[in-house]
């Protein structure tokens, strides 16, 4: 179910790892970059931005 690539930085133009997890029968998207501290979560279905905490609370 969980998906894991690398793509660039929409912020800082460096690699960051785009992954997918399933929250509540939700999947959400995390792109999550470690140079700059980017982090956008969003829902696959919705395209809706949700809580950034949700997602890293799951994977913990
Ligand atoms: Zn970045």
């Amino acid at each position: 179910m969980l998906t894991k690539q690398t793509i660039h930085c929409p912020n800082c133009g460096n690699h960051a790892v785009r992954q997918q997890c399933l929250i509540e029968k939700e999947i959400v998207t995390e792109t999550a970059c470690p140079v700059c501290d980017y982090l956008l979560v969003n829902c696959h279905r919705t395209g809706r931005v949700v809580d950034s905490y949700l997602c890293l609370n799951t994977r913990r």
